[in-house]
């Protein structure tokens, strides 16, 4: 399957012309992909135009909303999409005062195995495309959207995958995300989620891509890390740490560390300590994240009180930390659970 919406402006131009359009043409079909459009729906397109595009395997976009889950509480909604070649993905649209941010998945499962993630339980099936996680933006913006109002204004690489793990995809993605032709999302409201994978950090900083880089750290102690994040036997904390400094230095954009709270686990006064001492006097923030119950893993998630005083040495130590809100809690916890309980409900 070829997607319209893999193109950038240029590359859709050329295509067109191909075809012995008129130059207006590209500006007309593009207009229609940002607003999620698929090829039959382009209303003011000539029919033999969009037959010649079909038959030769074109399609507009990569995906489409499966079923779509709306919290009752804050407003947040979990979408399934359906790709084309009939795998399933997931993502969330999350309301704030400023803005609609959108979870996006970089990748159709995961290869990085980390032992509380739900999206790394079948291992990686296969990397999107960039045209395919930007279909993600495209169709939830069309249902989101009003005359005044874009419907999603910030976009984080946060659903399932790696998304350095599949890096060239997601920095056309990027590129194609911020287009001044397409949703022209600004690059300040975009943030990036890694487990850390230092070289391609370091790539991304010199390549001139600046999302808030958010670092999935979880451990400030490497037999620890090693423990929980099986990328941990390939970089140490150290490494890691020198990575997001570098990322600083390079492009002036604070990184965030994610920290997910597991009892008994990396959530004691030791560890805090530890995180402290690393950290100190690199202007970055922490993140400090409820874990999500995922029941094939078995970790439990630490209590308010031992998050709150985890919070508080790091406060102490004066490395500015949150924890973060969590939302759409009564519609499916953690990342991947979704698509999880999809198929495994399918396959009754
Ligand atoms: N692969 C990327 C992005 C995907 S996960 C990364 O590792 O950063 C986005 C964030 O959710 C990561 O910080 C990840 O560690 C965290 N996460 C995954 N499973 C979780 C769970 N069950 N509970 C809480 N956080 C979780």
């Amino acid at each position: 399957m070829k997607l319209l919406c893999d193109l950038s402006y240029n590359e859709l131009s050329e295509l067109l012309k191909e075809y012995g359009q008129p130059v207006f043409r590209a500006k007309q079909v593009f207009g229609h992909i940002v607003h999620g459009k698929e090829l039959d729906e382009m209303s003011n397109i000539p029919k033999d135009l969009i037959k010649r595009l079909k038959d030769d395997g074109w399609r507009a976009l990569g995906l489409s909303v499966e079923q779509s889950f709306k919290s009752a509480i804050d407003g947040t909604v979990k979408y399934l999409y359906a790709l084309s070649d009939g795998n399933i993905i997931e993502g969330v649209l999350m309301r704030y005062k400023y803005g609609n941010t959108l979870c996006v998945s970089t990748q159709v499962g995961c290869a990085m195995g980390c032992r509380f993630c739900a999206s790394t339980l079948g291992g990686l099936v296969r990397n999107l495309t960039a045209g395919e996680i930007l279909s993600q933006v495209l169709v939830v913006n069309a249902l989101n959207e009003d005359k005044q109002h874009r419907g999603v204004t910030n976009v984080v690489l946060m659903g399932s995958g790696e998304p350095l793990d599949n890096y060239d995809n997601v920095t056309k993605f990027l590129n194609l995300l911020s287009a001044e032709e397409g949703l022209n999302i600004s690059k300040r409201n975009v943030s990036l989620s890694t487990c850390g994978l230092c070289e391609k950090m370091i790539r991304l900083a010199d390549e001139g891509f600046t999302p808030v880089l958010t670092v999935s750290l979880h451990a400030p102690f490497d037999n620890l890390r090693r423990r929980i994040m099986p990328i941990a036997n390939k970089y140490t904390v150290a490494q890691v740490i020198g990575a997001a400094k570098y990322y600083f230095e390079k492009t002036g954009r604070r990184v965030i560390f994610e920290y997910s709270m597991i009892e008994g686990e990396n959530d004691t006064e030791e560890c805090a300590k530890e995180l402290s001492r690393l950290l100190k006097g690199f202007s970055c923030h922490v993140n400090l994240i409820h874990l999500n119950y995922v029941k094939e893993r078995g970790l439990k998630g630490s209590g308010d009180s031992a998050i709150d005083k985890f919070r508080k040495i790091l406060d102490n130590n004066n490395i500015s930390c949150t924890v973060r809100r969590s939302m759409g809690s009564d519609i499916q916890g953690a990342c991947g659970q979704l698509r999880r309980k999809y198929i495994e409900d399918k396959s009754k």
